[in-house]
């Protein structure tokens, strides 16, 4: 046998990715990444890419923030591991889950860590389930989320994710949910409706599930702000207004999945603060350390704490939780990225930048190909359709969208396609020039595509 040894060979050899085709893999190789600093990855062969999606969605300091390294190896020379269960803990955890509770909205008070969005959401859903036990109503345990939502891929996050490839093939959902219309009215909307209007449809539709199912078994309603890896959809207005008065009559709870709006990306903090949402349970990671460590985070209310805690007494624990919650090391370099994200006012500069960045891509708006053009703060989309005028999409496989991503490497550029949606999700530290030229090499990618 011959052994083969360069990166690429090793891992075709070895390697079974994630979100990947593993025959066209096995047909063209990876594309080896080997180094980053700011806005811009390079690989292997010296090629510089911006990195257009910070990651996934992720990167908020960019790709060489020595400060971030430095934390990790202060922590990992003083304390590398430790845990927090069974009443123990250790600085950066209790350090971390104060600076989160001063950071989200007042009435968030407790935080339980996990290692990724998918445990979180995971714990999520079995918090919630203890939380109804606790309270002597173990019959309400449904959940609700949105064709188009994404909260994950484990078994029961995953079931409440709302896409049809996460559940091709995995037998999903395996938990108790049902999924409600995607709150995007450029394909959803009927012809003539107003964004109110639609709205309210939605809100209907929502009530009309949770009556249903019976209001005394629906547990909670679980929604990102602003739906990210469902293709950066932008909720009509007046919707989280409409769906959060449908929870409160009907005893729902509401949960804010902000994995990937958390820290700034909307420019504002959160995005419940830009979209006035005042959710009971909210989920945060990604940003949280900008993915130099897995971390996550659940903060919850006073009053769900007070349950959960209550009922830990009467079972003599709260029988859930990693090896790796509150990580020393994650938790380390978190309240470091928090504190750069704070000093470099990261936060207006995403508001700033975004502006620059929807100015920009609107100007691609009379292209034949672009339908939309959409976003908020520096995450944005633009929607390519086959038919402008009738809102007519490519094939169901959204080919367009790979062809455009891979041609988009040879502009020196990485972005998602979420089949034909090309997002854009880049680096908080993104500077005005820059957001130009990422949008300039977007243009030279789509004349390529015409
Ligand atoms: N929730 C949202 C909104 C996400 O975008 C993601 C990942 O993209 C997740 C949850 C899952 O997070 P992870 O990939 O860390 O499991």
């Amino acid at each position: 046998m011959t052994r083969q040894n360069s990166t690429a060979e090793l891992d075709k050899a070895a390697h079974l990715h994630p979100y990947t085709n593993a025959r066209k893999l096995e047909a063209v190789g990876p594309r080896v990444m080997a180094e980053g600093d700011g806005i811009f990855v390079r690989d292997e062969q010296g090629n510089e890419y911006i990195e257009g999606l910070a990651g996934l969605w992720s990167v908020a300091v960019g790709f060489n923030q020595k400060r971030l390294v430095d934390a990790a190896a202060e922590q990992m020379a003083k304390l590398p591991y430790y845990h927090v269960f069974a009443q123990k803990t250790h600085g950066p955890a209790a350090r971390l889950a104060d600076k989160l509770v001063e950071l989200t909205p007042e009435h968030l008070t407790k935080v339980f860590f996990t290692n990724s969005g998918s445990e979180a959401n995971d714990t999520v859903i079995k918090l919630i389930w203890f939380l109804n036990n606790a309270l002597g109503r173990p019959e309400k345990k449904k959940f609700i989320a949105r064709t188009g939502g994404y909260h994950g891929i484990t078994v029961a996050s995953g079931s409440l994710t709302g896409l049809p490839w996460n559940h091709a093939s995995f037998d999903l959902p395996a938990i108790p949910v049902r999924h409600v219309t995607t709150p995007h009215a450029y394909f959803f909307a009927e012809e003539g409706e107003s964004e109110e209007a639609f709205a309210q449809r939605l809100a209907d539709e929502i009530e009309a599930t949770i009556l249903e199912e019976g209001p005394e078994t629906v547990a909670a309603f679980i929604g990102e702000p602003l739906i990210g890896a469902g293709g950066v959809l932008v909720p009509p207005a007046g919707y989280w207004q409409k769906v959060q008065a449908v929870c409160h009559k009907y005893d729902v709870l509401l949960i804010a999945d902000e994995v990937i709006t958390g820290f700034g990306r909307t420019g504002k903090m959160f995005a419940s603060d830009t979209f006035g949402i005042t959710p009971d349970i909210m989920v945060l990671s990604k940003q949280i350390t900008s993915s130099y460590q897995p971390l996550a985070a659940i903060m919850m209310t006073d009053a769900i704490y007070q349950a959960i805690a209550d009922h830990s007494e009467r079972l003599g624990t709260l029988g859930h939780g990693f090896t790796g919650t509150g990580h020393p090391v994650a938790t380390a370099v978190g309240l470091e990225n928090i504190a750069i994200i704070e000093e470099q006012d990261l936060v207006g500069n995403a508001a700033a930048m975004g502006k620059v960045l929807q100015s920009e891509l609107a100007r691609f708006a009379d292209h034949p190909l672009v339908g939309e053009i959409r976003g908020v703060g520096l995450i944005a989309a633009v929607q390519l359709v086959a038919d402008k005028s009738s809102r007519t999409r490519f094939d169901p496989e959204g080919k367009v969208g790979a062809f455009f991503f891979e041609r988009a490497h040879d502009h020196g550029l990485i972005i998602r396609n979420i089949k034909d949606a090309i997002a854009f999700c880049p680096p908080l530290i993104i500077t005005e020039e820059q957001v130009c030229e990422m949008v300039a090499r977007f243009g030279k990618t789509l004349e390529d595509t015409l």
